[in-house]
Order: structure tokens, then sequence, then C-alpha cells
């Protein structure tokens, strides 16, 4: 990273911007047009002749997420920087980011459903 974009992203004001782009991207997923968000699709499975059962799977599309990352342009745009810079140096902290809000909000829907006792626990 130049000097320059180093002085630039260290500012608290790059940094706040920055966190508000990860928090967009988390608030506002780009849903997966496969599976339309729902991370898995019905398949139809042949059993010979004219028959077939549904099968729901994985989405490959999306890996069983239901949501596909944003561009690295969307993601640069989003911060007024240039996308080799932000595909060089902020995009593994933007993907890295954007995995720990998912990851506490998932770890906040188990906390929830063992609280309400819906989990399957009790
Ligand atoms: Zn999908």
């Amino acid at each position: 990273m130049d000097d320059a974009l180093a002085e630039r992203v260290l500012a608290p004001a790059f940094l706040g911007a920055w966190s508000r782009a990860v928090i967009e991207e988390f608030r506002r997923p780009n849903h997966c047009s496969s599976c339309h968000g729902f991370g898995e699709r019905l398949q139809l499975i042949g059993l010979g002749g004219n028959r077939a059962r549904a099968e729901v799977v994985s989405c490959e599309q999306c890996i069983g997420q239901g949501v596909v990352p944003w561009s690295k342009k969307r993601r640069a745009r989003q911060l007024s920087i240039g996308e080799h810079p932000y595909r060089n140096f902020l995009n593994p902290h933007h993907e890295g980011a954007l995995a720990l809000l998912r990851e506490l909000e998932h770890r906040g829907a188990v906390l929830l459903l063992r609280h309400l006792g819906t989990d399957g626990s009790t």
C-alpha cells in the first residue's frame, strides 16, 4: 500500500466509512438469484422412465449461503476508492468483518432460540 493510501485508510473518517460499508452489505445483501436467498433449491431426480422425485439440495451458486457478495467494484465505490487498491488491500478485511457480523447474527439467533426453548435442547 502506498503512503498516500495508507494515510487515507488510517484516517478515522475513512474507518467509519469502511465500517458503514460493511454494515450496509450486511443489511442489504445480494440475494442469490439461483435460490432467491434460501440457500437451497429443489432438484428433480430422475427415477427412470417418466418418473422423478424432487429433492432439496444446497444451492451451488451461493454454497448454501443464500447471498452472494457485493462486487469489489461496488464495495470500492462505497468508499470512494479505486477498485485496484480496494481489491488488493481492503477486500480481505471487508470479507472478515462481514463474516464476523454474520457469525454474530447466527449466535444471537441460537441464543434466542435456546432462551425460548425452541431449539430442541429442552
Ligand atoms: Zn443460492
